[in-house]
């Protein structure tokens, strides 16, 4: 799904309609993508025990570590704009684009800020990490471990 995403990205801005647009933007929030069930199945695998989509935290995180104020957020490398995925921005309609991203970025951002406020931790990972999959295992576990000191 992830490599497919900029490819639909590009589709969408030239040829579907508003409704149909309407429906791939509601999906921004994709849930169960491939990246994301790599993660639940290492941290799963590690004994670790999580709850999925928590609609009562800020911006209903994908993987919810209740006892620890934990979650982990996956997000796909185009509808959150990582560094990474920049030069996939569609060619047509640039600016429709760059201010749906943008949007999505700032709720991002805003989310993080919120649950640290109620004391969680947030642990983003990006769509392309999938691809070296030691360095990710490798941050998950260190941030899982990591107590919240403050
Ligand atoms: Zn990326």
């Amino acid at each position: 799904m992830q490599d497919v995403l900029p490819i639909l990205g590009q589709h969408m801005a030239d040829t579907l309609t508003t409704k149909q647009r309407s429906y791939c933007m509601s999906r921004v929030k994709g849930k169960n993508t491939e990246p994301e069930l790599v993660v639940r199945r290492f941290v799963h695998s590690q004994g670790y025990r999580y709850r999925l989509h928590v609609a009562s935290l800020p911006g209903t995180p994908d993987i919810v570590f209740p006892s620890r104020r934990k979650v982990i957020e996956v997000r796909g490398c185009f509808w959150h704009m990582h560094e990474c995925g920049d030069k996939n921005l569609p060619k047509s309609r640039r600016q429709y684009w760059r201010r749906k991203l943008k949007r999505n970025k700032m709720r991002d951002v805003q989310n993080e800020k919120h649950l640290r406020m109620l004391g969680w931790r947030t642990l983003v990972v990006w769509g392309c990490e999938n691809r070296n999959l030691a360095t990710l295992q490798r941050k998950i576990l260190r941030f899982l471990a990591h107590k919240n000191l403050e």
